[in-house]
C-alpha cells in the first residue's frame, strides 16, 4: 500500500552521500563568493550541499569569455567530447543518481533511470554531430531557372542562454547543453536554484570530457542580477527555456529581439476508450501519474475514461496504485519520493481538498507529510476543478468519465495547455480521430503522454509552448542559423 514512512528513522542504506560544497563556474573557473546557497533534502531537510553564488560581474565575465571563444571545434572534436561525457556518465552513474535524489527528493530508482536517459541524450548528440546538415538545391528546375546550385550550411550561434527547471535535474540540463555542444554554440546555463548540485557536477563532467572552458559557464544567483539581465542582453542570441508558463511568458516579454525557445507546463490526459486493453490502461495510467513523483511536464494529470468502463477501471487502478510505495527517496524500495518542497506538497493537498469540496471523492491517498504526498486516486472530479484545469505537479490521479469520442476530445482540449496525450484503444479509426483533433504537440497511441526517444521532436502548443520543438535533433537546429551560398554549376 502507498504509505508515508517515518522520517525520523530513515533506514540505513548506501544512497546517502557526503555534503557537497561547490560553486558556480565561469568558463571553467569555480567562483568564490560571500553569497552561499544551501541545498537541503526535501525529505528530511538535511544539508546536501552548498553553492557559492554568482553576481553581475561573473555574468559579464561569462558573456565576454564565451564571445571571445577559443579552440574552434571540428565535428570530430564535438563527437569526441560528447562521447567521452557519455562514458564518464556511465562510470559516475551512482554518484549522479545520489545527487539527483538527495537534492530533488526523487526516488533513487527514478534518479538512476534519469542517468540512463542522459546517456541517450549524449549518445544521440554525439551521433548527430557527425552528420552533414547541409542541403543542395539545383536551380535549373523551372523556366526561370539557370545552371546554378544553392547550398545550405548551419553555423553556430554566438551565445545561448539555457534556463532549466528542477523536475529532471540532469536530463533538462543535458537536453540543452548536449545539442549546443553538438553544433559548437557556447552556453551560459542557469539551472534551477532547487537542484543546482546536479547541474554543477554535470558541468564538471563536461570539462573533464574535454569541453573547452569558453563553451560553458554555469551561473546561479538572484534573478534580477543573473537570469533577467542575461535574458535581456542583446549579445545573447538565443534563450532556451524550460519551466513554468508564468516565467516562460515573462521571458517572452522581456527577451527582445532574439530567438526564444519555450518548453512550458502541461496538463496531459490519458484517454481510455471503451475497447481498451484494461491491464494496459491501468498500467500506463499509473506509470504516467506517479513516475518522477508526478513531476514531469508530460505526466498524466487527467485520467479520462469511457463511462461504461469507468467503474471496472477505477477498481483495478486503485489496486495498482497501492503498489507505488511512497517514502524515503534514498531507499531502493521507494517508488514515489517527495515532490520538490513542502510548499509544493501543501499546494497539492489544497487542490485535493478543493476538489473534495466540489464533490470529488478520494479513493486512495490524499495525505501529506512534509514534502511527501501520497499517490492519490480521486474520482468524480468536476470538470472545472483546479486539478483538471491547471497543472498539478505531483502524484495526483483524478479520474473523469466521458460519454463518447466527441466528448473526450472536447474535454481533452478544454484547458489552456497543449503538450501531449496518451490514447488507449485498439480501434484504428478512433486513434486517427484523436491524432487529428487533439490540440497538442504529441499523441501517443497505447503509451503514456511522456513517451519519446531523446532525439525525436518534442514540445507543446497553446500555453505549453510556441510549437518550436526540442529533442536533440530539433534543438541542434535551434542553436544554429542557416547560411545559404550559391555557385554557378
Ligand atoms: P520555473 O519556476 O518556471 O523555473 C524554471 C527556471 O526559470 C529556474 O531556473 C528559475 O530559476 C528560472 N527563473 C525564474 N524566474 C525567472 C525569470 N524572471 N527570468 C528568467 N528565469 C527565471 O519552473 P520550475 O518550477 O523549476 O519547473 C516546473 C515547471 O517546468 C512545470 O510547469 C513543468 O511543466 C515545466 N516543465 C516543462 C517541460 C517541457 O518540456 N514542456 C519540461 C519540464 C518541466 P530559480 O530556480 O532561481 O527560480
Amino acid at each position: 500500500m502507498s504509505e508515508i514512512t517515518e522520517k525520523q528513522n530513515p533506514p540505513a542504506n548506501n544512497n546517502i552521500m557526503d555534503i557537497i560544497n561547490t560553486g558556480c563556474y565561469v568558463a571553467g573557473n569555480k567562483i568564490e563568493s560571500e553569497k552561499i546557497l544551501e541545498v537541503r533534502s526535501p525529505y528530511d531537510n538535511r544539508l546536501v550541499g552548498t553553492v557559492a553564488l554568482a553576481n553581475a560581474t561573473h555574468a559579464e565575465q561569462a558573456i565576454e569569455t564565451a564571445l571571445k571563444g577559443g579552440q574552434k571545434l571540428t565535428r570530430y572534436d564535438r563527437f569526441s567530447i560528447l562521447d567521452k561525457a557519455r562514458q564518464l556518465l556511465i562510470e559516475r552513474r551512482d554518484e549522479f543518481a545520489k545527487i539527483i535524489s538527495a537534492e530533488s527528493g526523487l526516488a533513487i530508482r527514478e534518479a538512476i533511470y534519469e542517468t540512463g536517459r542522459v546517456h541517450d541524450v549524449l549518445m544521440f548528440a554525439a551521433m548527430e554531430s557527425l552528420k552533414d546538415d547541409g542541403q543542395i538545391f539545383s536551380c535549373d528546375i523551372s523556366p526561370q531557372g539557370k545552371a546554378r546550385k544553392i547550398f545550405t550550411t548551419r553555423e553556430p550561434l554566438s551565445l545561448a542562454l539555457c534556463i532549466t527547471p528542477f523536475n529532471h535535474p540532469l536530463n533538462q540540463v543535458a537536453h540543452k547543453i548536449a545539442p549546443a555542444i553538438a553544433v559548437g554554440t557556447p552556453v551560459i546555463l542557469k539551472p534551477s536554484e532547487k537542484t543546482p548540485l546536479t547541474a554543477i557536477k554535470f558541468t564538471e563532467l563536461l570539462y573533464d570530457a574535454g569541453l573547452p572552458h569558453y563553451m560553458l559557464s554555469t551561473l546561479l544567483g538572484p534573478t534580477n542580477e543573473i537570469a533577467e539581465p542575461l535574458v535581456k542582453d542583446p549579445r545573447v542570441e538565443i534563450v532556451s527555456f524550460t519551466g513554468s508558463v508564468t516565467v516562460g511568458k515573462r521571458i517572452a516579454t522581456v527577451a527582445g529581439y532574439k530567438k526564444v525557445i519555450l518548453e512550458l507546463g502541461g496538463n496531459d490526459p490519458i484517454i481510455i476508450l471503451e475497447d481498451a486493453d484494461m491491464d494496459m490502461a491501468v498500467h500506463l495510467a499509473a506509470e504516467g501519474s506517479y513516475r518522477n513523483s508526478g513531476q514531469r511536464c508530460t505526466a498524466v494529470k487527467r485520467i479520462l475514461v469511457h463511462e461504461k468502463i469507468k467503474e471496472a477501471f477505477t477498481e483495478k487502478f486503485v489496486q495498482k496504485s497501492k503498489s507505488y510505495i511512497c517514502g524515503d527517496p534514498s531507499d531502493a524500495a521507494t517508488v514515489v519520493g517527495t515532490v520538490i518542497d513542502e510548499a509544493s506538497a501543501i499546494y497539492l493537498e489544497t487542490v485535493v481538498n478543493k476538489a473534495v469540496e466540489q464533490g470529488a471523492k478520494i479513493l486512495l491517498g490524499g495525505r501529506r507529510s512534509g514534502a511527501l504526498m501520497e499517490p492519490t486516486v480521486i474520482t468524480n472530479v468536476p470538470r472545472n476543478a483546479d486539478m483538471v484545469m491547471q497543472e498539478s505537479f505531483g502524484p495526483l490521479a483524478p479520474i473523469l468519465a466521458f460519454k463518447d469520442i466527441d466528448d473526450a476530445i472536447a474535454l481533452s482540449n478544454s484547458t489552456a495547455y497543449g503538450l501531449s496525450s496518451g490514447i488507449i484503444t485498439n480501434n484504428m479509426q478512433h486513434a486517427i480521430r484523436f491524432i487529428k483533433e487533439l490540440k497538442v504537440g504529441t499523441v501517443n497511441i497505447n503509451e503514456v503522454p511522456g513517451y519519446r526517444i531523446e532525439s525525436s521532436p518534442f514540445g507543446g502548443i497553446k500555453d505549453s509552448g510556441l510549437g518550436v520543438k526540442e529533442g536533440v535533433i530539433e534543438a541542434m537546429k535551434c542553436f544554429t542559423f542557416v547560411k545559404t551560398f550559391s555557385m554557378p554549376w
